[in-house]
């Protein structure tokens, strides 16, 4: 089955083909369709923006569109970031992750958790929907250069590294994001042996 991401975003649909690639489903980005499609991420859950992205794709493309949202949760600012993870601050992802570092210094709790749901909307309206999350806490300084984001700042206990400090092989295995894509890709199989899947056709 043919699943149009989207985003153009080259890495997350590296990550999308990989994951949903071993599971005979092929995913290509709006872009290599000739679409594009930028609609407001005004939800207040990652599920709402993530079946925000998909539907408005889905109208465009007419195909079944997968869309994903993710953010990182910090307990001590109350679940903030959250949604606005990417808005969190002007400026790039090093600015906000620095900035993050200065609302918490004063922080003894550093409880955080990647979230991470990935959606498929099909032309009929029906969807798949799968979420996973990642434990960990906000470390005190920067560590590790590798990944992008919040990724030198959030510390992984069970592997005493940060995802920054991770090679892409072993955070995929444990990252919110690669959860999700696991669990979509099993939820996707298990519609398509119940026969559910003539509303792409
Ligand atoms: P979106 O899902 O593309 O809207 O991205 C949400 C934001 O969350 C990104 O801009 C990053 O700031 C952050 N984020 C999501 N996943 C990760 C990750 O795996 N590492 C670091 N930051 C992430």
């Amino acid at each position: 089955m043919k699943l149009v991401l989207a985003s153009n975003n080259k890495k997350k649909l590296r990550e999308m083909s990989d994951i949903l690639g071993k599971e005979g489903f092929e995913v290509v980005s709006m872009g290599q369709m000739g679409f594009d499609s930028d609609p407001d991420e005004n939800g207040e859950t990652f599920e709402q923006n993530a079946f925000i992205k998909a539907s408005a794709a889905v109208k465009i493309c007419n195909l079944p569109c997968i869309a994903d949202d993710s953010g990182l949760e910090v307990k001590a600012l109350g679940g903030r970031p959250g949604v606005h993870s990417a808005r969190y601050c002007e400026g790039t992802d090093l600015d906000r992750t620095l900035h993050l570092l200065e609302e918490m210094k004063d922080k003894e709790d550093r409880e955080a958790r990647f979230v991470s749901v990935v959606t498929c909307v099909f032309p009929d309206g029906s969807s798949v929907s799968a979420r996973g999350e990642c434990k960990g806490e906000i470390t005190r300084e920067i560590r590790g250069d590798g990944g992008f984001g919040y990724d030198p700042v959030f510390y992984v206990p069970e592997k005493g590294l940060t995802y920054a400090e991770m090679d892409e092989e072993m955070k995929n295995g444990l990252s919110h994001r690669g959860k999700a894509i696991s669990l979509f890709a099993n939820l996707m199989k298990m519609r398509i042996d119940k026969g559910n899947d003539n509303a792409d056709k």
